[in-house]
This record gives structure tokens, C-alpha cells and sequence, in this order.
């Protein structure tokens, strides 16, 4: 059983007011030397984001407890204002994450140049974060099309890499086109910023990250997800995340979820209107699996769209944690 930590909103102190002792239970004195401190700085247009308040905070108690820290995260295979890491500078500044303001250096780990280490045949990690001492992966929890729940797992695998293993990732999210459907209308085409869609409207495959939009535009129904998508990239998922996992050459790690905000889709999306659950407060565990688990426990299985657990169960059998866990209060 693994201990995962809780800071409970609904006692009325402030998060903010109790992080660095979450931080400290859980052990981020345990963190050495440079920390790649993993975040999501938030799509153009998204307000749910973890907010630069929050991890100021982190930053100061990492930095207390003698590690020297920096933000990062790496650039989207989709191309809006994170597509590169000049964009990625940008968005993130706009947002607040400013190393004036955090105490530390804000570094896109894929670099100018969408640089990683191969570790495997499939996976390659972003260059800085392969480069780090130890890591502390900050998660919002929130719903995610297509694979149901985005946590902590999720941070790791989709954000910690290149883009060709965010390709590999999603390449199982690629539409299937049903040609009798199709009255060439021509809207995918339009929408598909990847130049993905041939003219006769195939699917250049090699081309299409998963992106969905063209779905959304087919009015017919003859784009279509495919049906065991949501498995398939949670099974991915899982694999990417211990491919990271096991294969940084440092084994250091804590994993802090906020449960605030949940929003339908997750930090790479504009902000939906609404939110899947009022605010929970703040898990944190040196177990993926757990905090994960907890995480969905705590806002329920029930409010997201198929079954989120499908990641945890994959992470648990690959051996990176466990299911059970015990919460403890702070
Ligand atoms: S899912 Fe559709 S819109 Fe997105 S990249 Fe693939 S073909 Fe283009
Ligand atoms: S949007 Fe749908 S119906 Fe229109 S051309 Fe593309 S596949 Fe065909």
C-alpha cells in the first residue's frame, strides 16, 4: 500500500498555506541536485492550467530543501501556440510563468530543436528532463478526449517526450474514414492544419497526429473514431510512462495532482464552460499508480466519459506502482 498525501480544500485553509508541508510528507527533500519540476504551462486560451501562484510555491520549498529547480514541459505534436519552443516561451510568459516570478529558469526540454534521448525503439525523452537529477511531475487532473482521465501517468508519457513518441502515442487516435459516407464535401480538408487529408479525402496516415478536428467537421459520419481508441491509448500511455520512468538514469521522483478545476478536457484545450466536479484539493505520492488512483477515486470514475482506471491498471501490471493506497491528511 502506498501513502498518498492530502491537502482536503474543503477544511478552508488555502492550498497555498499547506504545500510545503504536503511537499515535505512526502518526501521532496528526497530530491536532489537539478529538479525538472514537469508542468503543464497551458494551451493559448486555457485558463485551468496550474497557476504560477502554485508552483512559486513549489519552487520556494524545492529550492528550501536544497534542490535547485526549473519549470519545463515540451512542445505539442499539434500546431497551435506551443508547436515550438520559441511558441512555448510565449504562451508560458503570457501565462505567468515567468522566471522573475517563479525563482527559477523556465526550459522547454525538447529544445529549439524537438531534441530527445532514445531509450527504447519507440520512446524518446526530452533532453532536459533526461538530463535532470530527479523530477517532480505536477498534474492537473481533468478529463481527456480521448483517453478518458489525465493525471499523473499522463504527464509523464505524453509530456516528457518528443514528438515522434507523442506521434507513437497517438497514432491509435487516428479517425477511420468510411469512403461510402464521404460526399466530398471537402471540410476536413480545411480543417486539418497537418495537410493530412488527400484530395480524394484519404487519410495521409503518416501525417495525421489524432487530432480529431477533421471529425468534428465531417458532417456525413464518415469520419469516425475507432471504437477501442480510448483502451489503446491508455494502454500507450502506460507503456510510454515506464519506458520514462525506468529508463531516466535517476529513479528520484514525486508526483503532485491538483484537483481543482477538473475540467472536461484536459490543459491542451480551451477552457470548457464547466467544470466534472467541484474542487477536491491536492494529492501528492512518490506513486504514480496511487496518486492516480486516489485521483480518480476522489472525483469518481462515474463523471468521466469511459472508464479512466484503464491507464492505472495498464501502469500497476507494467510494475510501476501500486492500486492500493492509504491517504493521509495533512
Ligand atoms: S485527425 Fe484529422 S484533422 Fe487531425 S491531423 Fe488527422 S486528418 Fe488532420
Ligand atoms: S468532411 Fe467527411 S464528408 Fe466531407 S470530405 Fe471529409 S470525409 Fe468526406
Amino acid at each position: 500500500m502506498s501513502e498518498v498525501y492530502f491537502i482536503d480544500v474543503k477544511k478552508g485553509v488555502p492550498i497555498i498555506e499547506k504545500l510545503e508541508t504536503l511537499l515535505e510528507k512526502v518526501g521532496v527533500g528526497s530530491l536532489n541536485g537539478i529538479i525538472a519540476l514537469k508542468m503543464h504551462m497551458g494551451e493559448c486560451n486555457n485558463k485551468t492550467f496550474v497557476k504560477p501562484l502554485y508552483v512559486q510555491k513549489i519552487v520556494e520549498a524545492v529550492k528550501n530543501h536544497g534542490g535547485d529547480p526549473f519549470v519545463t514541459d515540451t512542445t505539442t505534436m499539434y500546431k497551435e501556440e506551443r508547436y515550438t519552443a520559441m511558441d512555448y516561451y510565449r504562451t508560458a510568459y503570457a501565462h505567468g510563468f515567468l522566471p522573475s516570478y517563479l525563482g527559477c529558469p523556465v526550459i522547454i526540454a525538447d529544445g529549439l530543436k524537438d531534441e530527445g534521448v532514445q531509450v527504447n525503439e519507440k520512446v524518446e525523452i526530452a533532453r532536459s528532463i533526461y538530463d535532470s537529477d530527479s523530477m517532480l511531475v505536477v498534474s492537473h487532473a481533468t478529463g481527456h478526449y480521448p483517453s478518458s482521465f489525465g493525471g499523473a501517468i499522463k504527464n509523464v508519457a505524453m509530456g516528457c517526450v518528443t514528438k515522434k513518441t507523442k506521434m507513437y502515442q497517438h497514432e491509435v487516435t487516428r479517425p477511420v474514414r468510411n469512403p461510402d459516407l464521404c460526399t466530398d464535401c471537402d471540410n476536413c480538408r480545411a480543417v486539418c492544419k497537418q495537410d493530412a487529408i488527400r484530395e480524394d479525402h484519404e487519410l495521409i496516415l503518416e501525417r495525421c497526429i489524432g487530432c480529431g478536428s477533421c471529425i468534428s467537421e465531417c458532417e456525413s459520419g464518415a469520419l469516425k473514431l475507432p471504437e477501442d481508441m480510448s483502451e489503446k491509448l491508455q494502454n500507450r500511455l502506460a507503456e510510454v510512462a515506464h519506458a520514462v520512468l525506468k529508463n531516466l538514469p535517476y529513479s528520484n521522483f514525486v508526483f503532485v495532482n491538483f484537483l481543482i478545476d477538473i475540467t472536461p478536457f484536459c490543459d491542451c484545450a480551451e477552457s470548457a464552460p464547466e467544470y466534472i466536479s467541484p474542487d477536491i484539493g491536492v494529492l501528492a505520492s512518490k506513486d504514480i499508480v496511487a496518486v492516480d488512483m486516489a485521483t480518480i477515486d476522489m472525483i469518481g470514475k462515474h463523471l468521466f466519459k469511459g472508464d479512466p482506471t484503464v491507464q492505472v491498471h495498464e501502469a500497476h501490471r507494467l510494475g510501476l506502482g501500486m492500486r492500493e493506497y492509504e491517504i493521509v491528511r495533512v
